[in-house]
């Protein structure tokens, strides 16, 4: 597994801690958006349609440690807008080093080479390079010739300097599993730590709307991409929130599980909806009406969702408070997942598109008929 021993025992022990107090609802990783510009202007992207002026807004360190101190989660995913463009993503990463909190720095790595310098190599770090698959795949997705190359050199330059380098990927329809394998294989090569994997979430925002994945899509897709897998391959990620992915099983969705604070206060209900904001993060806790949310709840923007922010929490927890799920992950972490039919997915004919942008994407053939199932 793509995950250090240290991080997986302060994991354990505070989900053990939590169920030992009798919470049942609690937070394992806070998203802390410190800002919504980006230096980029991704098709899937839900983040980056402010207004100028709430674009130009930044949290103070001050706001972050107060929030992060609030929330008590072990784990804080720094995602955006592209966190290095704050002017003191610097000060906000040495507090919560000082902290000990497990930091999950997402880049889409432009400036990650004239940047690093501002941080030190930490066991609580770790770059997570957004690599949404191979060349013609990842430059598609974030609507830029040449940002695979970059974002490679910063992971080939971080990882060189002795950081904790993850990558972290966003996969929608039409891409191709053989090639995200490959895209697996050079990720590995480069030296990264682990991978994180994600199918998008429709954001309503976002300019391309027809390329994400429903539930159906999202197992078929990734039962290709992680049955037969290769030993080399490690993923930063919970071994049974993979399996779900994959189709193998249920999970209902925690979203108190990776809250969100930005700009706003703290975001109601997860990280992908916006219904309404609470100054603290009790009140959020409190005030927010949890029935409301997740694939059973009927709500129709969470029907397609999958994401880790909603179930990967739910894998945790499962995870470390029963005997059950402790085993089935211990298997998890060392099953190759044979699977034939999974092979012969790999093997179907693609079709070659025109991407928007002009880029070429390829699609698999037989999409449409499964798009059903919740
Ligand atoms: S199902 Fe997805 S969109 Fe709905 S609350 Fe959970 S994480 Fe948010």
């Amino acid at each position: 597994m793509g995950i250090p021993v240290s991080q997986m025992w302060t994991v354990a022990t505070y989900v053990l801690g939590q169920k030992l107090a009798g919470r049942e609802r609690y937070p394992l990783v806070l998203m802390l958006e410190p800002l919504f510009r980006c230096n980029l202007a991704c098709a899937g992207c839900g983040k980056i349609q402010y207004p100028a002026h709430v674009l130009k807004m930044n949290l103070s360190p001050g706001e972050c440690f107060r929030a992060v101190d609030e929330c008590g989660a072990p784990m804080v995913s720094i995602p955006g807008g592209e966190p290095l463009m704050h002017p003191e993503i610097d000060k906000i990463v040495a507090g919560l080093v000082a902290r000990k909190k497990y930091v999950y720095l997402c880049t889409n790595a432009l400036l990650l080479r004239e940047k690093i310098d501002l941080f030190k190599p930490s066991k609580y770090l770790s770059f997570s390079v957004h690599l949404d698959g191979g060349k013609d795949e990842h430059d598609f997705s974030v609507c830029k010739e040449g940002g695979y190359e970059i974002a490679v050199d910063g992971v080939r330059e971080a990882v060189k300097r002795g950081f904790r380098v993850t990558t972290n990927t966003t996969l929608f329809d039409g891409f191709e599993p053989k090639r995200v394998r490959e895209f697996f294989d050079e990720m590995m090569a480069l030296g990264v730590e682990g991978m994180m994997l994600s199918p998008g979430y429709s954001y309503d925002k976002a300019p391309d709307q027809q390329h994400f994945l429903g539930r159906a899509r999202t197992r078929r897709l990734f039962r290709a991409l992680l049955s037969n897998r290769r030993p080399e391959w490690k993923f930063n990620m919970s071994p049974l929130f993979l399996e779900f992915l994959m189709g193998r099983r249920q999970y209902k969705c925690t979203p108190w599980g990776m809250p969100t604070f930005n700009v706003f206060g703290w975001q109601k209900p997860c990280y992908l909806l916006q219904d309404g904001y609470a100054d603290t993060f009790g009140e959020l806790m409190e005030s927010t009406n949890w029935e409301r949310y997740g694939t059973e709840s009927g709500n129709p923007k969470c029907a397609n969702c999958m994401v880790h922010s909603g179930y990967e929490a739910s894998a945790v927890h499962d995870n470390f408070t029963t005997w059950r799920g402790f085993f089935d992950t211990v298997k998890a972490t060392f099953s190759r997942y044979r699977d034939s039919e999974a092979l012969r997915i790999l093997e179907e004919p693609v079709k070659a598109v025109h991407a928007p942008a002009g880029l070429v994407q390829l699609t698999m053939k037989h999409e449409a008929a499964e798009e059903v199932e919740v």
